[in-house]
């Protein structure tokens, strides 16, 4: 196993990960509220849990991955105030909240998959797990730790740091200072402290999403069904919990107090956050009006969009960047990205053909052996230090230097040995597939084609009737690809 170390915001400090159970990790992952398309910035969280979930595999742990689905209609506002946002876009759109909630769910599967993000083991759902936050939110007030208010349920924050309760601890949050910054809109002379958060609502009259409950029709509180879900599937105390880093305050230190308050300990022992995707600085959100929807990369139909961009591009943009680190989205660095991309891509295509040759004398040069070994343990020493996605990616290109080099015989197979090409092969494939998920994107309309067609082209070459062989030659290429007329072969590839 692969000495993996990852930033735990709870220590801020980078630890090596050592999960409670031999060879298993559970992880958590918190999932998406599904009342409107998801945006490149949610997209970046996922991908950045897809990556932490790939590398665990690949090293050979076994992942409970269960990353859930924000299905009932919470309100907009963290402090319990606002709207409902599935509500709202239910009555937009004329349609029963459930239907928002569905034609979501599906578009956010959707865009994972065409992205290469691999599903969880499990993803569950806030409205399958009413009766467990009742529940829960029923042993609380037991316990003295929450209490009904006017057909609402609180948690008593005041109480619980009395017991040892350290709220604010995870984000950083000092109680005094909050104090002086909450506004209580929202449940004015019904909360006992300002700072104290919803267990349970009562629903409004106009409020559609509600559940019977022991204090009233309502809907759960927003913070109550990643603590339910999360130690029904993963236990009292689990590896790793994530999300974006908007969601430590409030939403995990609220996890942290419920658990603490439910179960009597700490509920995760890794917690970590990924930064945020900006737009010229700012974050992109929904509500900022900043946002891309994955289909408007894909058709370049955004005013800020100068091209289209293809899914495994924008992942490989993504990449690129350490997950704690702020990307900036520009057309730019995603041309960049681009680029970059057709460049791994044709290494990969390069190198699943490439066969050690059986009728040579192999007369390995020591310096090009460690050239090769040292960047494969490069590309593992960036993502055991906290997943660093850029340091990995800079060895890949240095192993790509050496595919390219044995492709157009400027390196010799006799220069290494058949082991070390074929850990090259293995290497190289593996994390580009297997850790990083980036795979090749053949154009649909050439898809099963290109052998046929580079068939075609050869005999047209042979017989010398140049006017098919530029026609196919224009084929390829306005499908993005080259043909490569080479020494001793003829080949395509992506145009870089
Ligand atoms: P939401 O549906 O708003 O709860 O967001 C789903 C996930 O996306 C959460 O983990 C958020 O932290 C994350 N997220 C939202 N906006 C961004 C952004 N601009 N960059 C990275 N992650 C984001
Ligand atoms: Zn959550």
């Amino acid at each position: 196993m692969q000495p993996l170390k990852i930033y735990n915001t709870l220590s801020r400090e980078k630890e090596l990960f050592t999960p409670i159970h031999e060879n298993h990790v559970g992880l958590y992952v918190c999932g998406p509220t599904v009342y409107n398309y998801v945006h490149l910035g949610n997209l970046r969280t996922f991908t950045s849990f897809d990556i932490l979930n790939r590398y665990l595999l690949h090293i050979g742990y076994k992942v409970r991955y269960v990353r859930n689905i924000t299905d009932v209609g919470h309100l907009v506002g963290d402090g319990d105030e606002g709207e409902d946002k599935i509500g709202k876009m239910a009555k937009l759109e004329k349609l029963e909240p459930m239907e928002i909630v569905h034609r979501f769910t599906q578009d956010f599967h959707q865009v994972l998959e065409k992205f290469n993000v691999l599903p969880p083991s499990i993803e569950p759902t806030a409205t399958g797990h009413i009766v467990e936050q009742i529940e829960t939110t029923k042993s609380l007030i037991e316990k003295g730790l929450a209490y009904e208010s006017n057909g609402s349920v609180y948690f008593d924050i005041e109480t619980y740091n009395k017991n040892g309760g350290n709220y604010g601890h995870l984000s950083g949050r000092v109680i005094e200072d909050l104090l002086t910054e909450t506004r209580d809109l929202d449940g004015v002379g019904e909360k006992r402290n300002p700072l104290d958060f919803a267990l349970w609502k009562k629903a409004a009259p106009e409020h559609i999403m509600r559940w019977p409950s022991p204090w009233g029709e309502g809907f759960p509180g927003w913070h109550l069904e990643c603590t339910c879900m999360s130690h029904k599937y993963l236990g009292d105390t689990f590896d790793i919990h994530g999300g974006g880093m908007d969601l430590k305050f409030p939403h995990h230190e609220c996890e942290i107090a419920q658990a603490k308050a439910a179960y009597d300990r700490a509920p995760v022992r890794y917690w970590m956050h990924t930064n945020m995707l900006t737009v010229n600085g700012q974050k992109m959100s929904k509500s900022l009006g900043n946002s891309f929807l994955p289909s408007e990369l894909f058709a370049g139909s955004h005013a800020l969009l100068e091209q289209a961009y293809s899914p495994m591009t924008v992942r490989f943009f993504m990449l690129q960047s350490q997950y704690r680190s702020t990307l900036d989205f520009s057309n730019d660095a995603l041309k960049a990205a681009q680029k970059g991309y057709k460049k791994i891509a044709n290494g990969l295509r390069i190198i699943k053909k490439l066969v050690y040759p059986t009728d040579i004398i192999a007369n390995p040069d020591a310096a090009q052996e460690k050239e090769i070994s040292d960047a494969i343990q490069g590309c593992y020493d960036g993502m055991n230090d906290d997943l660093n996605t850029a340091v990995a990616i800079a060895h890949l290109f240095t192993l790509l230097k050496k595919i390219n080099s044995l492709y157009t015989g400027g390196l010799a197979f006799e220069s290494i040995s058949a082991e070390t090409f074929s850990n090259l092969q293995r290497s190289y494939t593996s994390i580009l597939e297997d850790v990083l998920g980036i795979k090749e994107e053949v154009p649909a309309e050439m898809n099963g084609l290109t052998d046929e067609l580079l068939q075609l082209y050869k005999g047209f070459k042979e017989s010398r009737q140049y006017d098919k062989v530029d026609e196919i030659r224009g084929a390829f290429k306005s499908a993005g690809l080259l043909i490569k007329d080479m020494k001793n072969a003829i080949d395509w590839g992506y145009e870089e």
